[in-house]
């Protein structure tokens, strides 16, 4: 199984725009662009919505059914150790193998000096194709990259063969990532934990590093757009290098999370992948649900009085919500207006609040990050919200297609 060079990490929080996510992707096809699509959804997400990687799997399979698509798809068990990845072995042909919590565990000092010496070569100024100015390695950087990742990677790999022994080899796309922690990764330190990926034989067809600046969910990147040019731009050559050097499978991609919604870093990315002829993989879940608000809103009545209670809720259990999300959410308390004022406003003005549109005045940023982590709200509403979508699904599947599309792709790709 070998991940096409673009793809995107669509997953849907409650599993009713399948339909509406694969029609962005195929207008997409329509401009002549190829994307495959992934329904992602990590143990946490199960958790809170109340949901198991099998319904992911009959979403995934009914939206590309009755949409007789012909293209690539795949169904992510996203963020998943060894400690909950059983559930998703049925069900899922791709997993996000997440080791971000042993980085900075040390190895044992045998494995280390060994992989020290081994990559000694490496010192000195190491030219890489595309890079502008050579890296310079050193025995000291070596050992602090093993330091802080072979642990991390022999976890990877550990993870990566337990799958392999249910699931059979080149049965399904292995992904690392590394995204949620708290120091980003330089290119030299992905260079070095693609030399052990690749040593320890995992054949990762994308990895999510930490960029450099912040990825809020579901809010523009907040940070130094040309350095995250520039280390995006060097990624992709280290990438390209390790492939040949380190025997790693040859459609290896960076792997964007939180990537919705980073209109400021779209330009760059989309440079740098053209200019490389590289591939990418971008998750944008979050966002989706956030348009499903916005349809509700929009449709009055009732569905509009579900978001401004979703609202009052979630204002109302700010910490209790906030805090599983804290390294990716920025949200000025402050500054979000009460239940009681939120709850004045018409649908217009609620859906012009949620709206990701920097460009107008109502947009507010920190309304639209509680909400993003609100879905657990909506959750406990059960039927109730899942009715509302159904019975709007014309306009709030319309707002999650043109969202992927106009805002997402269209910039990236077309
Ligand atoms: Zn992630």
């Amino acid at each position: 199984m070998k991940l096409e060079k673009y793809s995107f990490g669509t997953g849907d929080r409650f599993g009713h725009q399948g339909k509406a996510q694969l029609d962005a992707i195929k207008k997409a096809k329509e401009g002549g662009v190829d994307i495959a699509i992934v329904w992602n959804k990590s143990h946490r997400e199960h958790l809170i919505v109340g949901t198991s990687p099998g319904d992911v799997r009959k979403e995934a399979d009914d939206a590309v059914s009755s949409s007789s698509w012909s293209g690539a798809y795949y169904v992510d068990a996203d963020h998943i150790g060894l400690s909950n990845v059983d559930s998703f072995m049925g069900p899922s042909d791709f997993f996000t193998i997440d080791v971000a919590d042993f980085i900075g565990e040390k190895a044992g000092e045998d494995e280390l000096e060994a992989f020290v010496k081994k990559y000694s070569e490496y010192c000195g100024q190491l030219s890489i194709d595309g890079i502008l100015t050579p890296l310079e390695i050193t025995i000291d950087k070596v050992r602090n990259i093993a330091e802080k990742y072979l642990v991390a990677v022999n976890q990877a790999a550990e993870i990566y063969r337990y799958i392999e022994s249910k699931k059979g080899k080149d049965n399904f796309i292995t992904e690392v990532s590394m995204d949620e922690t708290a120091e980003p990764q330089t290119p030299e330190e992905l260079l070095f934990i693609l030399a052990a990926l690749g040593e320890k034989g995992v054949p990762v067809q994308t990895i999510a590093p930490k960029f450099t600046g912040r990825f809020n969910k579901g809010v523009d990147y907040q940070g130094d757009v040309e350095q995250f040019n520039r280390e995006f731009n060097d990624d992709i050559c280290v990438i390209r290098y390790s492939v040949s050097a380190f025997n790693l499978p040859n459609n290896l991609k960076l792997s964007i999370h939180s990537g919705s919604d980073k209109f400021s870093i779209y330009p760059g990315i989309r440079r740098a992948i053209e200019e490389h002829n590289a591939g990418i993989h971008v998750k944008t879940a979050g966002t989706s649900w956030l348009e499903e608000l916005i349809g509700l809103a929009e449709s009055g009545e009732s569905s509009l009085e579900l978001v401004k209670e979703i609202y009052a809720r979630a204002y109302s259990r700010f910490d209790e919500l906030c805090v599983p999300y804290s390294t990716v959410i920025e949200i000025d308390r402050n500054l979000l207006p009460s239940p009681d004022e939120f709850r004045k406003w018409d649908g217009l003005q609620v859906a012009r609040a949620i709206r990701h549109d920097a460009s107008c005045s109502d947009y507010d940023v920190n309304i639209r990050q509680l909400l993003h982590v609100g879905y657990k709200v909506a959750a406990e509403f059960g039927d109730t919200y899942l009715q509302a979508l159904k019975e709007h699904s014309d306009i709030v599947g319309k707002h999650v297609s043109s969202n992927l599309f106009e805002k997402h792709i269209t910039p990236l790709f077309l």
